[in-house]
């Protein structure tokens, strides 16, 4: 089967999703026409993204879409904050605040904080659930640091302030090649499309 269905709405994840999964078949919930909320309870990305991945697969399953489910949860995790925002990264600062102004807040709380305490982790946890009810898991990260200005314009959410020593760039400033190189969900799904070929030969 390389039929795979995205539980998200967020069409940046989705945009990501099927750049890197060349030659599956993916779709997003919105695409099949399947409702996207479901409550995220979990205290850690993976909790969510299982919570995510089967309520999707229960309801491509109630709608006689043979495919595999997939959900995420990512989140940015910044040491001065203790790790959050986290798995509350979409509602920090409220849900519906556009991310423009998130940022310039973070930057803010964060003005006159050195460069060595402005670490700074972005997080991904990947579940994929087979219509037979297999789950298999994935994570990764991607080390950064709160950068000290708003600078790029690609990518999306916090990416114009997370700094990406690598490439001595925000991560809002990498192409999307360079992004799903060395990003926290690029990684998370080489190692998900790993456990799905592996999958296939099993
Ligand atoms: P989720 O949709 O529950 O996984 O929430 C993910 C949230 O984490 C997003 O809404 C962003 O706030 C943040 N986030 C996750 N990945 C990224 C990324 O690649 N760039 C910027 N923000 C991200």
């Amino acid at each position: 089967m390389e039929r795979l269905v995205i539980a998200t709405g967020n069409e940046g994840k989705v945009r990501e999703f099927k750049e890197i999964l060349k030659g599956w078949t993916v779709t997003s919930m919105k695409e099949e026409g399947l409702a996207a909320e479901v409550e995220e309870t979990g205290t850690t990305f993976e909790e969510n993204a299982r919570i995510k991945a089967i309520a999707l697969a229960e309801r491509l399953k109630a709608a006689g879409i043979y495919a595999i489910a997939i959900a995420d949860d990512s989140g940015m995790e910044v040491d001065a904050f203790g790790g959050g925002p986290g798995v509350y990264s979409a509602r920090y600062l409220g849900e519906k605040t556009p991310y423009e102004e998130k940022n310039r807040i973070i930057l803010e709380k964060l003005r006159g904080v050195p460069e060595e305490r402005r670490g700074a982790r972005y997080v991904c946890a990947i579940v994929a659930v087979w219509p037979e009810g297999k789950i298999r898991a994935a994570q990764a990260s991607c080390d950064g640091r709160i950068a000290q200005e708003s600078t790029g314009s690609g990518g999306f959410g916090y990416d114009p302030i997370f700094y990406v020593p690598e490439f001595s760039k925000s991560m809002a400033e990498l192409t999307p090649e360079e992004k799903n190189k060395i990003s926290h969900r690029g990684k998370a799904l080489e190692k998900m499309m790993e456990i799905l070929e592996e999958e296939i030969v099993n």
